[in-house]
Parts: C-alpha cells; sequence; structure tokens
C-alpha cells in the first residue's frame, strides 16, 4: 500500500524519458515499506548529474548542485525537493571518512551495494517494481539493522556508520544484527578520526528518536566513543543507598522515564538533558568515612560540562543553552509555593528569554524522571511534583510577573523617578525590582514600585 508521490515519479520519468533509468533509493523505500509517514524522495540514476541537471531543468524545475562531486544534485518539484544522485561506488578510503574517490558506474546494484544497511539498500521504481538484492525487505521483517556486505569493512570505511545503525535502531525499534553488532564493538574507536560535527548530528538524530534510554542499555560503548563523559558514567557505582543503578543505567531510565511522563513527546533540551544530566557525577565523587557517596554541587559543575559537550558536537545555541539549564537546575529544590515556582520561571527567563513556562514543565518532568529512577518509584515526591505543576500552571493562567515585560514599571519610569540618566544602571534598577516582586516582597503594582525607589 505505497505510492511514490507524483513528484518523484515526474523525476524518474523525465530521465527515463531521455533515455537513462532511473530508481527511488534509500529512505522513503524504507518507510514505504513499514508504512511509514513519508519522507523526502531520493532518486538514483545511470546519467551523469550533469546530464541529469539538463534535463530536469529543460522541465522547467529548478535544479541546485547540492553535492555535484559526489554526483547529487536537487531538483525541485510541486516544491517538493529531490535529490537526485548518479549511480556510484566508492573508492578506497583511507582516513575512515572520505573516500579517496567517487567512481560513477551504470548499474544500480553496484549502487545499492555500497549503501550503508539493507533496509537503506531496496529501490523502487514505479513500473519495474522492488529491486532488492540484499533481501532488505527481510530485514524489515525480521526488524534488523544489518550492515550490507562485510560488516567490519564497511564501519572501517566509515566509522560515522557505526552511529547511523545505531540511530536507524532507535528510529525504526530494531535490532542489530549480531555480526553488524559485534563490527560495531569493534569499529566504534574509529569515530575519532570523524568530524566533530557529524558526530554531533548522529547523536542528535538518536536523542530526537526519544529512545536513548534504549542506546544507553545496549549501545553504551559506542556512545562512550562518540561522548567520552558517558563512558566515565558505566559501571560508576554510587556508594549512596538512594541508588540502586550505576551512573549510565540511571541516566538510561531518565531518558526512559521522561518519554513516560511526556507521552513520548519530550522536547530535544529535555532530552539531551536526561542524558547528561549527571555527568558530573564521576568529577564530583567524594566517600564519607561511612563509605558512603556524595556528588556535592554536581549539577554547578555539570552544566558548564553539558555546554562544553554540545558545543564540542557543534550543536546549536537555541539546544543548548535550554538544556545547560535544565541540568543546572534539575536538583534545585522547588517548593509547591507560587514563590518558589515564579523563582525557577525567573532563573529560565534569564537564562533563555521567552521559553520559561515550557522549560519549567520539563524541569518538573525531568525531576520526576530522576526521582522515579532511583531506589524506588519515588511516589511522595510524584505526589509533591504534581503539586508543584498545578502551582505552576496557576502562576501563569493568573500571569503573574517573572519577565521584565511583566513589570508594572519601564525603563523610562525609573528614569522620571530617580532622575538617573539611560545606562545600564536603569536596567539594574529594574531587574532588582522584578526580583522583589518574583519574592513576593512587592506587589506589581506602578506607584507602589515607583514608590520604594523614592527611600
Ligand atoms: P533519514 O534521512 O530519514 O535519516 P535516510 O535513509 O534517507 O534516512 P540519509 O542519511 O538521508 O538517510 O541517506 C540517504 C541514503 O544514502 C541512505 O538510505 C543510504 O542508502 C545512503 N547513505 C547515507 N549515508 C551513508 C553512509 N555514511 N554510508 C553508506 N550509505 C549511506
Ligand atoms: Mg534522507
Amino acid at each position: 500500500a505505497y505510492e511514490l508521490p507524483e513528484f518523484g515519479r515526474k523525476v524518474i520519468r523525465a530521465l527515463e524519458d531521455a533515455g537513462f533509468e532511473a530508481w527511488a533509493v534509500g529512505g522513503w523505500v524504507r518507510d514505504a515499506l513499514l508504512d511509514a509517514p513519508s519522507h523526502d524522495v531520493d532518486v538514483t540514476t545511470s546519467a551523469h548529474w550533469r546530464d541529469a541537471e539538463k534535463i530536469l531543468a529543460s522541465c522547467g524545475y529548478a535544479v541546485h548542485r547540492t553535492g555535484a562531486a559526489h554526483g547529487t544534485i536537487t531538483a525541485v518539484v510541486e516544491g517538493e525537493p529531490v535529490e537526485v544522485t548518479t549511480y556510484r561506488v566508492e573508492g578506497d578510503y583511507t582516513d575512515h571518512r572520505h573516500p579517496d574517490e567517487v567512481r560513477f558506474v551504470d548499474d544500480i546494484r553496484l549502487d545499492l551495494a555500497r549503501r550503508d544497511f539493507t533496509v537503506n539498500a531496496i529501490a523502487y521504481h514505479p513500473e519495474r517494481g522492488i529491486l532488492d538484492p540484499f533481501d532488505g525487505r527481510g530485514d524489515l521483517g525480521r526488524g534488523l539493522i544489518r550492515a550490507v556486505g562485510d560488516p567490519r569493512r564497511r564501519f572501517e570505511e566509515d566509522a560515522l556508520r557505526v552511529l547511523r545503525a545505531v540511530r536507524f535502531a532507535c528510529r525504526l525499534g530494531f535490532d542489530i544484527e549480531p555480526q553488524t553488532q559485534q563490527a560495531l564493538l569493534e569499529c566504534a574507536d574509529g569515530l575519532e578520526d570523524i568530524a566533530s560535527e557529524r558526530i554531533g548530528q548522529e547523536l542528535d538524530g538518536i536523542v530526537r528518536t526519544g529512545r536513548m534510554g534504549w542506546a544507553l542499555m545496549n549501545e553504551a560503548e559506542v556512545l562512550g566513543e562518540a561522548i567520552p563523559e558517558l563512558a566515565a558514567m558505566a559501571g560508576f557505582d554510587q556508594h549512596s543507598p538512594y541508588h540502586a543503578y550505576d551512573v549510565l543505567e540511571h541516566t538510561a531510565r531518565v531518558c526512559m522515564a521522561v518519554e513516560e511522563f511526556t507521552g513520548g513527546m519530550a522536547s530535544p533540551a529535555l532530552r539531551w538533558a536526561a542524558l547528561l544530566h549527571d555527568v558530573a557525577k564521576p568529577v564530583t565523587f567524594t566517600q564519607d568515612d561511612a563509605g558512603q557517596g556524595h556528588f556535592f554541587g554536581h549539577p554547578k559543575v555539570g552544566a558548564p560540562m553539558c555546554e562544553k559537550i554540545m558545543r564540542r558536537l557543534a550543536l546549536p545555541g537555541e539546544l543548548v543553552a535550554p538544556t545547560r539549564t535544565l541540568v543546572r537546575l534539575h536538583d534545585h529544590y522547588v517548593k509547591p509555593t507560587r514563590r518558589s515556582v515564579r523563582r525557577t520561571l525567573l532563573k529560565f527567563e534569564n537564562a533563555c528569554p521567552g521559553r520559561a513556562e515550557a522549560l519549567t514543565f520539563a524541569l518538573l518532568d525531568l525531576k520526576r524522571a530522576d526521582a522515579v529512577s532511583k531506589v524506588d518509584r519515588v511516589a511522595g515526591y510524584a505526589v509533591e511534583l504534581d503539586k508543584i505543576s498545578a502551582v505552576l500552571r496557576r502562576v501563569i493562567a493568573d500571569g503573574e510577573a517573572f519577565r521584565m515585560t511583566d513589570l508594572a514599571v519601564s525603563g523610562r519610569d525609573v528614569m522620571e523617578a530617580t532622575g538617573i540618566r539611560p545606562g545600564p544602571g536603569v536596567g539594574m534598577i529594574l531587574r532588582e525590582l522584578l526580583l522583589c516582586v518574583v519574592n513576593g516582597e512587592l506587589p506589581n503594582d506602578r506607584d507602589t514600585l515607583l514608590r520604594s525607589l523614592r527611600v
């Protein structure tokens, strides 16, 4: 029950009318066979990209040279981008990441053979049907990620495939076929030769599937090659009556619990924070005379560590800032009072302007996930968190002040009331007033606030 969208058919028809061969391939075919929501259509063709470019441009489509060095152009058909790539094989990889050459070929089977996994190496043509020389359909049915060809060789060629295997396993809910899994472990150290932003892209892809918990349980060694700080968490005994699990297993459980509490809709920042919330535990560990473990101030140390890891992975600032703040505040004591909730909103507002409400809800999900992932599901704390969310909803519904724009006075009011000139002093006074209002020391009332400046 799948049909190639019209824009994909048009590209294939145009290339074949000009005497070349063309197929849909890769993600669209895989997802269509799984009945999953449709996906960008990638086309592979015997036409050299220069010919493909001419043919598709002559049909009136906009064509962009998005990767001409590897034989890829992108045509925009009915507003949809379609990637068109010339059949190719890759030459030797001497550096585990870039093939020394790309060679165009005229047999689609050779092109399918250079693809990473059997489920990604299936071609489909509206008239000729499926071409599946590596039994990708069999693996779709079995729920397996299996390398095309000799897995070790394929991961040695390009170590990024190690993370791609984990990403597809997470995304599709598949297992990794045992020989592919074995090769994954043998070749994961090749990731050290891969550019960190490419690793960051794949890791972010894994995080966004919502299945990082599964990945941590099953592929900790691979992930530890991608983020060495995670390797330090594996097997790290917490020496604590509150923790039955080592730091890594606890982290995996928190990742899973966050999905449970958000119905699988956790934001990327919350997912990253679940992954990194305890990242500083190994470096802050101390033991007292009774042998009990302590991690004094670990969220404070963890926040900059989290930022450093995410920056190293070239993740965008709008993801890093909220993640860092969630890590920083995950152990912060929030009480079920309006004042405590407003203070938390203010902290998020300062770190991530405009996103305080959503991040405070995310913090409560993270705290709940953290609590239930310790020794027992901590029932008492869950009740406390329910109360805090109820207060948070009320504070928001009542429009209580926690951001500068909520304040009943403006910079101009402050200048008029005090005679201070424009400059940083005005902002300092406004921030001080906001803090008083958030703390409940002054009402958010213009006259009262201005009167407070005159004493
Ligand atoms: P999605 O885009 O949904 O993550 P996809 O299968 O389209 O999934 P892409 O990364 O867009 O994945 O790659 C498109 C196709 O190119 C893949 O299906 C695979 O056949 C091939 N491919 C991509 N990257 C590699 C790689 N590093 N090694 C081998 N083949 C690859
Ligand atoms: Mg794709």
